[in-house]
């Protein structure tokens, strides 16, 4: 085979070296006989085996190798690119050498993770090299751009994921802007009364730093508004904003709730969502009386205004001077240009109706753990008092775990925070009614801090705990209106059916019902479970694919309180990082345009996921923009004239890699 050449600038020198990365590699392919093998190849010049060559010492052999001889190619054969090629393109070029001037071979997820036959996987590693030393060959030399990143941050859905993110952001001096789509922030932790494995008050913690978001000078809150429109790219994001019309004015409204007082409906008639239905709302209302911001809303489904334009308007009446009121308010969009984006959209319970044998929807007293929650909580719809529909206080309780979790035919995911809610629901319930509490569980799943002593202490309090899956749900025929719950009891090896007056379902956390809809506008991606999808589950946990988006909560996967804060917190100093350093750097793998051979067909245009080309007219020729190429290649592919290249993905580095893996054919 003839020496490789470098487009006409000399033989190149190729360096290879191989990584055993512990057994990972080593334990399935033979490392030293396929360095041998990289020896005799042409061009290479030095061929190495390393331990680990991801570790200080193994980077140091490369640029050692670089100078002392001379490569002028490095060609790495590890894990995937994803985890280390940026490692190794540091080492490159502090060796002195373009970093695009190296290539990485994956012999370990393409081959050694996948095949136990040594011999079979070596000669498959041999293949993957010799295609990897003829593409290297011939790669050009390129150059990251910088572009500057813009100051202010945009964080979504106002939880305590996106508030902790927010405030963490803000405090560091950074304008953020925080869009919740309900009218108040909060989400879930807003509903609880209390909080599992401390029992603290939930509003104690969560108000105030509610109230901080509200007035802190570095953030703008826009709640009941949502996202439409995101275009640009790391650092320079253009965001469209809906903000919903809430028929009041926000600057007017003083939060006093008269005109709630003075509606015409003189009892609350719809279902209040916030109470998830167990209470009565008006058609102007604030969802809870310490939501922020502290501004009514006005249902235009229920307002009679609206419906018939015939209401007395008692509550433009009361408003009086402040005239906050305003039935002509109209929908509107903001335009932003943010920096970095924390995504914190949280989470959704699980449809209890989907499992019709527990009986919710069906029999009245079947409940969800979140309706409890409302129960027991001192402002919820029955002031904290836990009742049946008849207002009884219930004398046994069945509180059924994994309902949508751990289960074959729904989710087969474990959803972290049941067990423990189920304990401290069992708790509460015991101390405000003294009811007996069953427990039906399948693994009790208590390991965080302090979790497993809040079992042990609520198993002393006499809370009953059935290890066993629950089959039915149905009524005691003794007509007082209870229901059997009924279960094998795997511990004592036989069936239980336990009369009780309340079941709690304890509903497993799904991903948001439009997350589907998120992730294309934000252009990431999701879990085969559908929660968004994080850029390595060790290494880079609060990443997305997307640069400059980042995750926090529960929207990338279920989580207790203390951990979304921690990743809320590690997803704004990820966020911060890349402000503070002013500019981010581009890959140059992107495509472009050889002009002469553009037609102005324009086909493209339509298929560019990233909306990077557009025509120009005067020159009738497609242009790409490089910041907003990702490098995915579909314009390359379909360009009917060949007019389309990508840098690192030549015909010509493509082909001859081809070729190289079918000449050992
Ligand atoms: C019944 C129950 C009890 C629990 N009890 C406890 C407990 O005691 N202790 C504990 O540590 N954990 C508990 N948890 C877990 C806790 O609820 C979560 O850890 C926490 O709520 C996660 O916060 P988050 O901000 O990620 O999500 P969420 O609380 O779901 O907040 C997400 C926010 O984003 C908004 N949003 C969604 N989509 C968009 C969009 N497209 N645009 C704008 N805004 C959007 C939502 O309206 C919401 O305000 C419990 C969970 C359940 C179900």
């Amino acid at each position: 085979m003839a020496e490789p050449k470098d487009n006409g600038n000399g033989a190149v020198r190729i360096g290879v070296y191989i990584c055993h990365c512990g057994t990972n590699i080593a334990g399935t392919v033979d490392v030293r006989a396929l360095t041998e093998y990289a020896a005799t190849l042409p061009g290479v010049v030095v061929a190495r085996d390393y331990k680990y060559m991801c570790s200080d010492p193994g980077q140091e052999l490369i640029k050692q190798d670089i100078r002392e001889h001379n490569l002028t190619r490095t060609i790495v054969a590890a894990c995937s690119p994803l985890l280390h090629e940026h490692t190794f393109r540091n080492a490159t070029a502090q060796g002195g050498v373009n970093p695009f001037h190296f290539h990485m071979v994956n012999i370990r997820e393409h081959d050694s993770w996948v095949h136990e036959d040594k011999q079979a996987a070596t000669e498959k590693a041999k293949d993957l090299l010799r295609a990897a030393v003829r593409r290297v060959a011939l790669h050009q030399p390129l150059e990251r751009k910088q572009v500057p990143i813009k100051p202010d941050a945009l964080v979504v859905g106002g939880g305590i994921a996106g508030i902790h993110a927010a405030l963490t952001l803000a405090n560091a001096g950074k304008h953020v802007y925080l869009v919740e789509r309900e009218p108040t922030i909060g989400g879930h932790m807003a509903k609880f009364d209390k909080t599992f494995p401390t029992l603290d008050c939930a509003a104690c913690i969560l108000t105030p730093k509610m109230t901080a978001v509200k007035t802190h000078p570095n953030i703008t809150l826009w709640t009941y508004s949502e996202i439409v429109q995101v275009e640009g790219y790391v650092g320079n994001f253009k965001v469209t904003v809906r903000r919903k019309p809430r028929y009041v004015l926000e600057d007017a409204c003083v939060g006093c709730l008269e005109c709630i007082e003075a509606c015409v409906y003189k009892q609350p008639k719809f279902a209040d969502e916030f109470n998830l239905g167990l209470g009565k709302r008006k058609p102007v209302y604030i969802p809870f009386p310490q939501a922020v911001p502290p501004v009514v809303v006005i249902d235009p489904e229920t307002c009679i205004e609206f419906k018939s334009g015939k209401c007395k308007k008692t509550c433009v009446e009361v408003c009086g001077d402040r005239n906050a009121i305003d039935f002509q308010q109209q929908e509107r969009m903001e335009m932003i240009e943010v920096g970095t984006i924390v995504l914190a959209t949280g989470f959704q319970v699980f449809q209890a109706k989907r499992i019709p044998y527990y009986g919710y929807g069906t029999y009245p007293n079947v409940y969800t753990a979140l309706e409890v929650e409302r129960l027991i909580n001192a402002a919820g719809p029955t002031g904290g008092e836990i009742v049946l529909r008849n207002s009884e206080r219930p004398k046994a309780v069945a509180i059924i775990h994994c309902v949508g979790s751990r289960d074959e035919n729904t989710n087969r995911y474990c959803s972290r925070v049941c067990c423990m809610y189920s304990l401290k629901l069992a708790h509460l319930i015991k101390e405000k009614t003294e009811a007996e509490v069953y427990n039906f569980y399948i693994d009790i799943r208590a390991p965080g801090k302090a979790f497993e002593e809040f079992y042990n202490r609520v198993a002393e309090e006499g809370v009953h705990f059935i290890r066993g899956k629950v089959a039915d749900v149905y009524p005691d025929s003794d007509g007082h209106g209870r229901l059997i719950v009924q279960a094998e009891d795997t511990l004592l090896g036989m069936v239980r059916k336990i009369p009780v007056d309340m079941v709690v379902l304890s509903v497993g956390l799904e991903p948001q019902a439009d997350a589907q809809e998120v992730r294309r506008l934000f252009n990431i991606t999701c879990s085969t479970e559908g929660f968004f999808l994080e850029r390595h589950p060790k290494l880079a946990p609060v990443n997305t694919f997307t640069d400059g988006i980042f995750l926090a909560g529960c929207c990338q996967g279920p989580k207790d309180i203390p951990d979304t804060v921690a990743q809320a917190g590690a997803a704004a100093a990820e966020a911060l990082v890349l402000i503070d350093t002013g500019s981010v750097e581009l890959e140059p793998n992107t495509a472009y345009i050889v002009e002469e051979d553009c037609s102005g067909c324009k086909s493209c245009i339509p298929l560019c996921p990233y909306t990077a080309i557009s025509f120009v007219e005067a020159k009738k020729k497609a242009w790409i923009n490089e910041a907003l190429c990702k490098g995915c290649g579909v314009c390359v592919a379909a360009c009917p004239s060949g007019s389309i290249r990508q840098n690192l993905f030549e015909d010509e580095e493509i082909f001859s890699e081809i070729e190289g893996v079918l000449a050992g054919v």
